[in-house]
């Protein structure tokens, strides 16, 4: 077995025990990295000087008697929306091409104090615009199960790095299912954590109140296992919150019999591709076989989340973006006369078509005359759709469906098709409203070999209650897994 094929469970102990070095688990990610990474196309940077110093200070560090933690000398990816010292940070966009933050963000901070190593940065759709990883300025992403499908998006970077074993483990942002998805579509697990467990410094803004940072990873122990890592308060994000942070791995195993297992009517309906709909109903039979009872939940205005998701977040971001005037940072077009001729100059450039359109479709929804009809209406929505799913944990545990409606699909399929990119966000969308944690975990393969997502959706700061039900639900199931055919090998 390589390094590299390790989970970081695994790979913490072999570090602990010195029977691994923090440079040997580097080394072995770079190479793995170098062989593969001509397929698949994960990440913008890889960092590999960098990296290889980190690692050689960390070894340094544990000879000197520093204690080993979770993390320490486990190399991660990270998406390119995070802002990382020394290190470019594109947000797979060309405005920013050539960009060194001049600070870490908080989550950067957090590894890095745990004494993780940042092997590289992982590419995204444009500003985390998208579900496929196309939107990306510079390049696609592919899906390491089949090269001819994309990876899901926005993370796809990541998932597709953590799915090709170029790293065990990755950060992403989920601002409408940007880490559930792309973990769906990559057969690995992914979490978005509630809103405010996580602090957003330093991670480039795309729609501030939906935003948020979550881990990837090959195993619901090592997700939980990175995030115990990233939470936890911070003064520098004033939405994050001061809730004590749970012990995610001490509870993990604990059995799960007598839990209520929410299943949403709307989330089984018309528009689920049948495969995928069988594949999720088999994974909820595994958790009722497990002692859980199966209820029946409604979230009746889950119909018009789509919507009110893309008002919003777009209004949000044509906001965020405004900071791109290309006097600060970002690309500049000097071949101008005037400063609004600059601006405008600039941005054409810089933006691609993703991104100027949601930047139109939010100026518009939120200018006069149409701010009532639009932007208020989506935010009344939200309310309604938050109050559903208060109203369906009255009476469960957690709640599950698919991540996904349709399976991974072929790159270039919709990428002229905005709304039909925009409706696979169906089932994640709803959590980010509503500023609840879902984590999707991998339940199966369809007949071409594709992997599809269980979802996970839990009440406020019930962190732990998913992770430990799909802790159970990934020891529980039994599903063939194809051979990923990477390099010849795996
Ligand atoms: N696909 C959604 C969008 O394009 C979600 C993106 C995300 O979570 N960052 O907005």
């Amino acid at each position: 077995m390589e390094i590299y094929e390790l989970s970081i469970a695994e790979l913490h102990e072999q570090i602990q025990s010195r029977r691994i070095s923090a440079r040997q688990a580097c080394e072995s990610a770079l190479g793995r990295i170098a062989s593969v990474e001509n397929k698949v196309d994960a990440f913008l940077t890889v960092a590999r000087e960098v990296a290889l110093r980190e690692a050689d200070a960390v070894d340094a560090a544990l000879a000197a008697g520093k204690p080993v933690e979770y993390l320490t000398g486990i190399p991660l990816g990270i998406k390119d929306v995070l802002c990382t010292k020394g290190l470019p940070t594109t947000c797979g966009s060309r405005i920013l091409e050539g960009y060194y933050p001049p600070y870490d963000a908080h989550v950067i901070e957090r590894l890095r104090h745990a004494g993780a190593v940042i092997i590289g940065k992982t590419n995204c759709d444009e500003f985390a615009m998208g579900s496929s990883t196309e939107n990306s300025a510079y390049k696609p992403t592919r899906n390491p199960w089949n090269l001819g499908c994309v990876p899901g998006g926005s993370s796809g970077g990541s998932a597709a790095a953590v799915a090709a074993y170029e790293c065990p483990g990755a950060l992403g942002s989920d601002t409408g299912g940007s880490v559930r998805l792309p973990a769906a579509f990559c057969g690995v697990v992914g979490m978005k954590p509630t809103y405010g467990r996580v602090s957003r410094y330093g991670l480039v803004a795309y729609a501030s109140s939906l935003d948020q940072i979550g881990p990837i990873a090959r195993t619901v122990r090592d997700t939980a296992m990175i995030l115990q890592a990233i939470a936890g308060h911070d003064r520098r994000d004033s939405t994050s919150v001061k809730v004590p942070v749970a012990d995610y791995l001490a509870g993990l195993d604990r059995p799960l019999k007598g839990l209520r297992l929410g299943l949403p009517k709307e989330f089984f309906g018309p528009g689920l591709d049948t495969e995928t709909k069988t594949i999720v109903e088999s994974a909820t039979k595994v958790l009722q076989g497990l002692g859980c009872e199966l209820l029946t939940v409604h979230l009746p205005h889950s119909e018009y989340a789509i919507a009110a998701y893309y008002l919003i977040a777009t209004a949000e971001a044509s906001s965020n973006l405004a900071r791109y005037d290309a006097v600060k940072y970002g690309l500049r077009d000097e071949n101008v006369q005037t400063l609004n001729g600059m601006y405008m100059a600039s941005r054409s450039k810089g933006f691609g078509a993703e991104v100027k359109r949601r930047i139109m479709l939010g100026t518009y929804a939120l200018s006069a005359g149409y701010y009532e009809a639009y932007y208020r209406k989506a935010q009344q929505v939200r309310t309604l759709i938050k109050r559903d799913y208060e109203e369906a944990f009255k009476h469960v545990d957690v709640i599950l469906g698919p991540t996904s409606p349709v399976p991974p699909f072929a790159l270039g399929e919709k990428i002229s098709d905005p709304l039909a990119m925009y409706l696979i966000d169906i089932y994640t969308v709803t959590l980010n409203l509503a500023g609840l944690p879902g984590i999707a975990v991998p339940c199966g393969f369809t007949q071409a070999g594709l992997p599809v997502g269980l979802q996970i959706i839990g009440n406020y700061f019930a962190e732990a209650m998913i992770l430990r039900v799909a802790y159970a639900f990934e020891q529980a199931a039994k599903f063939d897994k194809p051979l990923m055919r990477l390099n010849g090998n795996r």
